[in-house]
């Protein structure tokens, strides 16, 4: 045996903290022949805590710093991380400047992680008489049964030994414990409103002419029953909306008079049985020329490049592209990726996939419990041919992916704003294909100024679908002024006369209408018009916001709330009234003005309610629903085809607040939900509410000119010296005194422009100063597009940061940051 062999093995490990580097350990003997990269071992960390950690490598360099401590135990046989997952993270932290232990808590599922504090839950379904377990497993179950729950560091205890993950790993796996958080994850099913034949009928068919003559009288009745039988020859389930779609002029009406006769019974499906209802639906859409072309041109766009961006108006029928590229991979054995903004929004994309690929498709979201997490993580790694998900499922363990689509790619919530890793999806899945020698299709119907920038340059291809699938031509887009209606006192509230005309005659064509007002609650602020006082949140640089379902004003940044005054705290005096509009008020003030309408809102608050976004979606799309007020909730991706118009309360509010990005943001918000209307039956109306319609970007919304919009966009980037020509981070610096922030503040410029010098601007306080008692001061470094100066310049920042923790009295004052910040 050589000396070199019996020479001690050391294993950088990645633990889940926010340390810089990996840390080094040594692997005992007995050890040696389980460890591996990519698995999961257990390690003592600073005084007495145990974490779960991830081996980066193996080496033999002795650590010149400390003596390493020993592994104590490896818990997985199999590595959990590929090589490739362990580069993606390094870049990560490399890119975003943040530790390679953050991007590690983004990126593994709880159950993969475990650390002291972690708390365990026994599994409701425990049988205590349950046969082959091991004492120390029995120990662990029983005193979970009188405590309730345990953390990691007292189940130690309990069984008296230094190593725990071992045990809990098997006991996760076996579901006898939970951790404690997935109890707060609980899902509701979904429900679906069905329609089917009531008894005698359902088991006596030969009955049915009884039922045919119950509804004699009404030609639509018994066209109705007639497009049920046929339907109901094919698939058991039939939905509300099969019926509307198959019959001319058939509502909620219709159905409810039929009950009425005995003929049919209406029920809830749940979505758990949807699946089986769906398979039988899965049919495949004949592919339009245009998609056609899409295809054969996005194929050619791969031949030559990895990424392609598809730039399709609203409604051009992109889904479709997307599912015949899906197929085409899963075909080679290869696996896709589906990115979408947020699973919660896009329900109806996940149902037309979950229709053609069923069991194939796994859906990667914030509401799933961390064992399904675990399982998905398991299924990805084996093969799973598709996943969809939000940005976090880049972090998944593919491996043999092909494609990567981005669905809404400039959708800003693909980036994530805080905590670390503070990572762009997109960006990141672009890297992350091209690591695996994968292709990206980027879709949109507002491409993002980065990605259109890209396709200039070549280093993307450009397909186009410019017409709407069907034909339907895009909305007509027209103006309400504001500023005259206002002079001409013809207002009524927040409607103009042209709004409310529009509102009235689309729901007497039985059509329905999405109004769109980006801010929550009832009125933004709260002002005494006597002294100019206004309500301010005790915690944060903004006004509270009046909620009247909760007659309470609330702060959106802290949740910070209180009950109205009733006289001006300043002055004294009676009567404080309240300043602008929230969706909350907008939906009172449409059952004052329209009080047939049925109205419902869609925004933060309801989605969090009882009844939730599912079934608000549910609703309108059964036509439960005749107006649906939101925030920017309803701009993304609803397809719905009975929505006549869509109505803009604000424009104004959209295009002016302090941020490079406003009028991009601007320019897709008006366009995207300007989209949801006229998308299928025939042309929608668009009402854009503004004081200022001659505002460029308001032109080229109605003109949907997206090639306008971008020239003058580019130019005044270009102009500014704001991305895409430069690099821009944000470095925010945090404390709770204002003495203690100035002096880190004049410490972290002097540090950061001795190397940066004119790169860096700032500090500056932000739009808004204080959040959660803390205040803000912030740094903008602006580099050339130079990989040197940048590697430079982050090194810089990350320096300035360490000076300032290490400097007396400055330790704890908060430094995050963002690069590209969204
Ligand atoms: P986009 O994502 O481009 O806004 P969608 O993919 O939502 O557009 O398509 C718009 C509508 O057209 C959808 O209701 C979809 O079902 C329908 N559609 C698209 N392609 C086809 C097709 N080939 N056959 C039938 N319907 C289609
Ligand atoms: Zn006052
Ligand atoms: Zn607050």
């Amino acid at each position: 045996m050589s000396i070199f062999s019996t020479a001690t093995i050391y294993a950088e490990i990645i633990l889940p903290l926010a340390i810089p580097n990996t840390y080094t350990y040594a692997v005992p003997e007995q050890l040696v022949t389980q460890i591996a990269v990519g698995v999961r071992v257990e390690v003592n960390f600073g005084k007495n805590k145990i974490y779960s950690g991830i081996v980066a490598q193996l080496h033999k360099e002795v650590p010149t710093q400390q003596t390493a401590k020993p592994i104590l135990a490896v818990l997985d046989e199999q590595p959990i991380v590929t090589e490739q997952q362990l580069n993606l993270w390094k870049w990560i932290s490399q890119y975003y400047c943040c530790t390679i232990g953050e991007v590690m808590g983004a990126a593994l599922p709880a159950n993969l992680k475990l650390a002291s504090e972690t708390k365990v839950i026994l599994s409701p379904l425990y049988d205590p008489n349950i046969k082959g377990l091991s004492d120390k497993e029995f120990m662990v179950l029983e005193a979970l049964q009188n405590r309730g729950e345990l953390s990691i560091t007292e189940i130690r205890d309990i069984i008296e030994q230094k190593t725990v993950y071992t045990l809990l790993k098997k006991l996760l796996e076996k579901k006898l414990v939970y951790l404690k958080e997935d109890l707060q994850a609980k899902y509701k099913p979904k429900k679906i409103a069905c329609v089917r034949l009531r008894e005698p009928y359902l088991s006596e068919p030969e009955l049915l002419q009884d039922a045919f003559n119950l509804t004699k009288r009404s030609e639509k009745q018994t066209n109705v029953l007639m497009a049920f039988i046929q339907m109901n020859r094919q698939r058991e389930h039939i939905r509300k909306t099969d019926i509307y779609k198959a019959v001319e002029k058939a509502d909620s009406n219709t159905l409810k008079a039929m009950e009425k006769k005995g003929v049919f019974e209406l029920y809830d499906l749940e979505i758990s049985r949807v699946k089986s209802y769906d398979e039988e639906l899965s049919l495949q859409q004949i592919l339009s020329e245009q998609q056609t072309r899409a295809i054969e041109q996005l194929n050619e766009v791969f031949k030559e490049k990895n990424v392609a961006l598809l730039h399709g108006v609203t409604g051009s029928g992109k889904t479709r592209v997307y599912t015949e590229f899906i197929q085409q991979y899963i075909k080679e054995g290869k696996q896709v990726l589906y990115l979408l903004p947020e699973i919660a929004l896009t329900t109806q994309v996940i149902e037309r996939l979950q229709q053609i690929f069923g069991d194939d498709i796994l859906v990667y979201h914030s509401r799933l419990s961390n064992n399904e997490r675990v399982d998905i993580w398991k299924a990805v790694i084996a093969g799973k041919p598709i996943v969809l998900g939000a940005r976090s499922s880049v972090f998944l363990p593919f491996n043999d992916l092909g494609l990567i689509i981005v669905d809404e790619e400039h959708d800003p919530s693909f980036k994530q704003n805080d905590p670390n890793p503070r990572y762009q999806g997109r960006d990141t899945a672009i890297y992350l294909a091209q690591q695996l020698g994968a292709k990206v299709i980027l879709g949109t119907a507002t491409p993002s100024i980065e990605s259109y920038q890209n396709t200039i340059k070549q280093k993307y291809g450009l397909v186009e679908m410019k017409k709407r699938f069907g034909g339907i031509a895009l909305p007509e887009i027209v103006i309400a002024d504001m500023q005259e209606a206002t002079k001409k006192k013809t207002m009524q509230s927040i409607f103009t006369p042209l709004l409310m005309d529009e509102l009235k005659a689309t729901i007497e064509r039985k059509e329905q209408a999405i109004l769109f007002q980006n801010r929550r609650g009832y009125a933004p602020m709260l002002h005494c018009d006597t002294c100019g006082w206004h309500q301010q949140c005790l915690n944060c640089d903004v006004s509270l916001t009046y909620h009247k379902y909760f007659d309470q004003l609330k702060c959106h940044y802290c949740g910070h709330s209180m009950s109205i005054p009733e006289a001006c705290p300043a002055c004294g005096v009676v009567g404080i009234s309240m300043k602008g509009f929230g969706t909350e008020k907008i939906e009172d003030d449409i059952k004052i003005f329209l009080p047939e309408a049925k109205v419902a809102r869609m925004d933060l608050d309801t989605a969090r309610s009882k009844t939730g976004l599912l079934q608000i979606l549910q609703d309108f799309e059964e036509n439960r629903i005749d107006i649906l007020v939101g925030t920017q909730m309803v701009t993304k991706g609803l397809d719905f085809e009975n929505v006549g118009l869509v109505g803009i309360l604000n424009a104004d509010q959209l295009l002016h607040y302090p941020d490079f990005r406003a009028s991009e943001r601007g320019f897709q918000l008006m366009t995207q939900v300007s989209g949801r209307a006229g998308r299928k039956k025939k042309q929608g109306k668009v009402i854009i509410q503004t004081f200022n319609p001659a505002h460029a970007v308001i032109k080229q919304v109605i003109d949907n000119d997206f090639d306008g919009f971008f020239d003058q966009e580019i130019t005044e980037r270009k102009q500014f010296a704001y991305p895409p020509y430069i690099r821009l981070i944000r470095i925010t610096l945090k404390h709770k005194r204002t003495d203690t922030l100035n002096l880190a503040s004049k410490i972290f410029a002097q540090q950061l422009k001795s190397k940066l010098g004119n790169w860096v601007i700032g500090p500056a306080i932000p739009h808004i100063g204080r959040i959660r008692s803390f205040y803000l001061v912030d740094y903008w470094v602006k580099i050339e597009l130079n990989p040197k100066k940048i590697r430079f310049a982050k090194s810089s920042i990350m320096q300035a940061g360490e000076a300032l923790r290490n400097h007396k009295g400055c330790s704890n004052v908060r430094v995050s940051v963002d690069v590209d910040p969204g």
